[in-house]
């Protein structure tokens, strides 16, 4: 398949790694929208939010978990946005899900 964020989490594509655990990788978005711009990518192929199902449910509870590691990891606890965008036209550019966190100038940005 070919998919950015798939070559990404198996590594084919070298990106410095902020955060990896059993089910998810971050790193930092290659155009960023504000002065922290990382994204949370779920390790399994999952096209949108639109496409979970029931059995994913509980590991992709664990990206809020991941959410919070990464901000206290970066120091922008307590100050940060979460988005998914969810479908081309609210401008989801790769089709493997993924959560968007901003922090410091730009967070305030409406479409990341
Ligand atoms: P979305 O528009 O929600 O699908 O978000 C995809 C994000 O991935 C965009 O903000 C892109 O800038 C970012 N992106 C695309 N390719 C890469 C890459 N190779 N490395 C890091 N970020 C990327
Ligand atoms: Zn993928």
């Amino acid at each position: 398949m070919d998919c950015i964020f798939c070559k990404i989490v198996k590594k084919e594509v070298v990106k410095e790694i902020i955060l990896e655990n059993d089910s998810f990788l971050v790193f930092k978005d290659i155009h960023p929208k504000a002065e922290t711009h990382v994204l949370i990518v779920l390790k399994e192929h999952i096209k949108s939010v639109d496409h979970v199902e029931k059995k994913d449910a509980l590991v992709l509870g664990e990206i809020f978990l991941t959410a919070k590691e990464v901000a206290e990891k970066l120091d922008v606890s307590g100050n940060y946005k979460l988005a998914f965008n969810v479908g081309k036209e609210a401008g989801q550019l790769v089709d493997h899900i993924h959560m968007h966190l901003l922090a410091g100038e730009g967070k305030e940005v409406v479409g990341v």
